[in-house]
This record gives structure tokens, C-alpha cells and sequence, in this order.
């Protein structure tokens, strides 16, 4: 690979100083591999809505789509919390995952050694280590059916239509055996067997998925049993794939496990190489400007761009290296450590590039 073209979605509150830090690191692998590195620069959310009137704007939308992937910082804050429903700033989140039909959610949990002690579970959990990707259904389910209500009998009824049709489950099958490939070959499909027949026929296309993936392990589970094992035995998954519902919730419980929301990435895919990449937190409106936010989590999200867009698994696995050195090296105010020096965000962008430039030349 010789040229990359990122289009930077900075944002809101700490979206630019996060994404800035992010973009540093970015560069710093692409000047070390020869890699011509174009960014975009686009508006989105709050700072959309104040420049042209309106969270996504149609420019926004082309930009992206000319680019190989998208970094996002983060959208919203107490500015826009009165403007009407339609134009708020999240909604530019989901218009530009449907406009770039990205249909397949990853939320890697990751427990960094250095950061054991702020997972909210016990030591002797942890212990073992936890590595999990939950790979989330995005653009069907209960979410996108038909929602009614009724008055039956002089009671209201609210009902909501559950659906999956098999190419939809194929597609997002795919993705998570060809990403457990990459990493330690065992998928776990999550339902409501036993009740829904959407899971059903979730579970019988996810196993005849399966069938063409013969090096990769597949075990199903209930999605009470997944909610519960998560907590229980977090070290048990490698990737665990699921619909919209069931990914919504337990993507937000295994958030948790690693216990700092300033360490964990995400990215959007679709059917080609095209990612949208970004923290999970919000835009931290009471911390912006100020240099406190921890860059981290955007960084990570670099790493899964050049992974999941780029192919670059080697450098992405030296991205997340360089994080770890850092770790115990310095920290941002929301993990700091004792006997270990508080850094600013810059700081902790400055020392990611760092270990990430001398990692690569060694
Ligand atoms: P938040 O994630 O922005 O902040 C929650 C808490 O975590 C705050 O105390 C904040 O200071 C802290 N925090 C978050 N990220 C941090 C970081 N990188 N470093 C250090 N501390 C960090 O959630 P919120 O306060 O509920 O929402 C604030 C705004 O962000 C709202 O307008 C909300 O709608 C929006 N939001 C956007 C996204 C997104 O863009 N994907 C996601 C969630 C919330």
C-alpha cells in the first residue's frame, strides 16, 4: 500500500484535541511505511449544526464516501440539547453509518495489563485476561421493524416487529468468522433460541455460515447465559457475534469490563473495506478544551482502521503495543496511577507516537 485517505470527522466538545492525538499516531505509522497519508477534514453533529444548519450535511456524506475510512471523534453537548429531535447531533452518528451502509459493529473489550485494577470485577476474573470482540448486528432487527400503537379494548398495546432475513445474518456471519480467523479462531453466536424464531433462524444460519470456516470453533448461547458468563467468565470469548437487541445491551456490558470509557474503540464496517472508526465515549463536554481527555480509546480506533481498512494487522498490533508502554509510563487524569506523572492529552498523544515510531524501526 502506497497512498491512504482518511476522512477526520473531529466533531464536538474533546472530538478535535482526541482525534488530533489520533492522527498523530496515524501519521506516524504511515511516515515509517512509506504510506502517503491524505486526510479530509468534514463536519458532523454540533459543529455541523452551527456551520450550515444541520448535523450531516450532504457535503459530509460525499467526502466520506471518497475516502478508504472515516475517523470520527465524538458528537453533542449542552449547546445543541434544545434543538429539535431531527437535527440533534447523534443523529448525524447513525445518517452516516446508513448512508455509508455499514451494517456490522465491533467493540473490542480488552483489559490492559496495567489497568487491571479498574475493571469493576474481581482480580481473580480478570485474572487469566479478558480479549473479546463483540461484533453487533447494526441495520436490522426489532430496531428497523414495523413500531404500532394501538388501542385494543380500550387498552394501549405498543408492539414492535422482530425480523432477520438469512442474508442479512449471512453477511454479518462472515464478518465475525473472518475476523475470528485474525484472532483466536472461536465464534460464539448469541440468541433467543429456545423463544424467538428469528434466533431460530439466526442459529441455523449462522452454523451452515460456520460450515465454511471449519478452522474456526462456533459455540451458540442464550443471550441470558452470554449476559451472565460476560460477568462470570469474561476470558472465555474471542468473538462473540449478535443482533442489533442482544449486541446493544451486551456490548455496554462488556464496555465495562475493561472500566475505563476512555480506552475502548469501535469501528462500523460494511461490505468492502470501508470503516468508520471511534470512541465509544461521548463528547465529553465538562473536560473539553482543557487537555484532560484521554486520547486513548482514539488511538485504538487507529489501530482497528488499520487492521480492519488497511490490512495492516502488524502495525495495528504495534499500535496497540506502543498504548500498553505508554500505560506505564504516564497517565491521562481519568486512570491516572500513583507514581506514575499525570500527562495532558497532547502528552499522551506525544508519547503513544513515540513508542509506536520506535517499535516500527526496530
Ligand atoms: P461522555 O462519554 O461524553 O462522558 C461521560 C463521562 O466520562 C464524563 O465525565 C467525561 O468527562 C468522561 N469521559 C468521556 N470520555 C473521556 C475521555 N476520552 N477522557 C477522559 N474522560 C472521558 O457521556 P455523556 O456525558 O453522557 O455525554 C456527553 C455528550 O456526548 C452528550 O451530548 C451525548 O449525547 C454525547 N454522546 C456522544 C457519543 C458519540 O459521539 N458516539 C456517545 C455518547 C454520548
Amino acid at each position: 500500500m502506497d497512498k491512504m485517505k482518511v476522512c477526520v470527522l473531529e466533531g464536538d466538545g474533546i472530538g478535535p484535541e482526541i482525534v488530533g492525538q489520533a492522527l498523530k499516531v496515524l501519521d506516524t505509522v504511515c511516515k515509517a511505511r512509506s504510506i502517503s497519508l491524505e486526510t479530509d477534514h468534514a463536519l458532523i453533529g454540533g459543529a455541523a449544526i452551527d456551520a450550515v444548519g444541520e448535523p450531516l450535511p450532504q457535503d459530509t456524506i460525499n467526502r466520506c464516501k471518497q475516502a478508504d475510512a472515516v475517523l470520527l471523534g465524538a458528537v453533542g453537548g449542552p449547546k445543541w440539547d434544545d434543538v429539535p429531535s431531527h437535527l440533534r447531533p447523534e443523529k448525524g452518528l447513525l445518517g452516516i453509518r446508513k448512508a455509508l451502509g455499514l451494517f456490522c459493529n465491533l467493540r473490542p473489550a480488552a483489559i490492559f495489563p496495567a489497568l487491571k485494577e479498574a475493571s469493576p470485577l474481581r482480580p481473580e476474573i480478570v485474572e487469566g485476561g479478558v480479549d473479546l470482540v463483540v461484533v453487533r448486528e447494526l441495520t436490522g432487527d426489532v430496531y428497523f421493524g414495523e413500531h404500532t400503537r394501538t388501542e385494543q379494548n380500550g387498552v394501549t398495546v405498543g408492539q414492535d416487529i422482530m425480523s432477520y432475513s438469512v442474508p442479512e445474518i449471512e453477511r454479518i456471519a462472515h464478518k465475525a468468522f473472518h475476523l475470528a480467523r485474525k484472532r483466536h479462531k472461536r465464534v460464539t453466536s448469541v440468541d433467543k433460541a429456545n423463544v424467538l424464531e428469528t434466533s431460530r433462524v439466526w442459529r441455523e444460519t449462522v452454523s451452515r455460515i460456520g460450515d465454511e470456516y471449519p478452522d474456526v470453533k462456533l459455540n451458540h448461547m442464550y443471550v441470558d447465559n452470554a449476559a451472565m458468563q460476560l460477568v462470570r467468565n469474561p476470558g472465555q470469548f474471542d468473538v462473540l457475534v449478535t443482533g442489533n437487541l442482544f449486541g446493544d445491551i451486551l456490548s455496554d456490558e462488556s464496555s465495562m469490563i475493561s472500566g475505563s470509557i476512555g480506552m475502548l474503540a469501535s469501528a462500523s464496517l460494511g461490505e468492502g473495506s470501508m470503516g468508520l472508526y471511534e470512541p465509544i465515549h461521548g463528547s465529553a463536554p465538562d473536560i473539553a478544551g482543557q487537555g484532560l481527555a484521554n486520547p486513548l480509546a482514539t488511538i485504538l480506533s487507529v489501530a482497528m482502521m488499520l487492521r480492519s481498512s488497511f490490512g495492516l494487522n502488524h502495525e495495528a498490533d504495534l499500535v496497540e503495543k506502543a498504548v500498553s508502554q505508554a500505560l506505564d509510563e504516564g497517565r491521562t487524569a481519568d486512570i491516572q496511577a500513583d507514581g506514575l506523572p499525570v500527562l495532558s492529552t497532547e502528552q499522551m498523544g506525544d508519547l503513544v507516537a513515540e513508542k509506536v515510531k520506535a517499535l516500527l524501526e526496530a
